[in-house]
């Protein structure tokens, strides 16, 4: 059944994609970060959020640049730098970055982190990456989330608590596809809450 469920939501996000409102984000499963990198969408400040319900599975993708959240785009240096480096990480994957409406019963299944400097690891060997770094300047990451609801038509709200977490967050993108059709709203601080329709 979960099978099944991540099949559907692929393909709903297939669709997204192809109809640009995703703006070309590679999206499966599996993919990296370099796949969708891009100058041009990369504004410090500025995040992404993407967010899918379908059956009792909820899929949440963050991508920002990593200066939103760790204030450089390098690997960490001194001392300092790596503990705010694991800090982060530790507050990505703690529970704090989303709130949902209690009656729908959300629980977080699934976390993945995609950084070259947050999570250089899975990628690939390090002098690569001090080469890319150093071509750039910028780096991206991505986050992403899934979360079994026991009761999905009891999910109202999403309370965005990113810019909690990281006050470098000014505005939150988001395109979401709820059961009853696509929705796009912009976020910031002082409205941090999406709407489920
Ligand atoms: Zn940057």
């Amino acid at each position: 059944m979960t099978q099944f469920a991540h099949q559907s939501w692929l393909n709903k996000l297939i669709l997204l994609t192809c109809s640009g409102l995703f703006g070309g984000a590679v999206l499966a499963a599996g993919g990296h970060s370099h796949s969708r990198h891009n100058d041009a969408a990369h504004v410090h400040g500025v995040g992404e959020l993407e967010v899918v319900q379908d059956g009792n599975g909820l899929f949440i993708s963050l991508y920002s640049p990593l200066e939103n959240v760790l204030g450089f785009e390098r690997s960490p240096k001194t001392d300092a730098e790596k503990v705010k480096a694991r800090r982060v990480k530790s507050l990505l994957q703690a529970n704090g970055m989303f709130a949902f409406s209690p009656d729908a019963q959300c629980k977080r299944t699934s976390y993945k982190l995609y950084s070259e400097v947050l999570n250089p690891h899975s990628h690939g060997p390090s002098d690569d990456h001090q080469h890319h770094e150093s071509e750039s300047g910028h780096s991206d990451f991505r986050v992403a989330y899934e979360f079994e609801c026991a009761e999905p038509a009891k999910l109202k709200v999403i309370d965005v608590r990113v810019f909690r977490q990281f006050p470098g967050f000014e505005k939150i993108e988001v395109q979401a596809l709820f059961p009853k059709g696509q929705v796009g709203a912009s976020l910031t601080p002082k409205q941090s809450t999406l709407v489920v329709q």
